[in-house]
């Protein structure tokens, strides 16, 4: 198995979980880029968002709704959050398996980098 979030999913690959259920893990991000920042990851391999089939449209929004539910369980709900999705090379996505970062905890800056 190539895939790096697979071989965590797995448990192939160590991370320190933040949640699990039968369509999702959610880790914390090994370099993180704020004090929170999760990724929140289905178990389909599924490799850029170009290649969603209109079946993944529940998984997209538990992914979204897992999000929201995250901030709240880890206090930045209120304060605020950013979530990304980053799609190829120039929006700079690394691991070519679906992640939605969370990142919260400091304020925020737009437009993005
Ligand atoms: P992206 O650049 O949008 O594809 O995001 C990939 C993210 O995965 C980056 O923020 C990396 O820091 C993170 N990452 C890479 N390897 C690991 C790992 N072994 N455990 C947790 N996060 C990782």
């Amino acid at each position: 198995m190539s895939c790096l979030f697979c071989r965590i999913i797995a448990g192939d690959v160590p991370s320190r979980k933040a949640y699990e259920d039968d369509t999702l893990v959610a880790f914390h991000d090994v370099n993180p880029q704020a004090p929170v920042h999760v990724l929140i990851v289905p178990r389909k391999h599924i490799a850029t968002l170009n290649d969603l089939a209109p079946d993944d449209q529940p998984t997209v929004g538990a992914m979204v709704a897992r999000a929201a539910a995250l901030a709240k369980d880890l206090g930045i709900d209120a304060r605020g959050y950013r979530t990304v999705f980053n799609c190829n090379r120039e929006a700079g996505q690394s691991v070519f398996h679906i992640h939605l970062h969370l990142l919260g905890g400091r304020p925020m800056h737009w437009p993005p980098g």
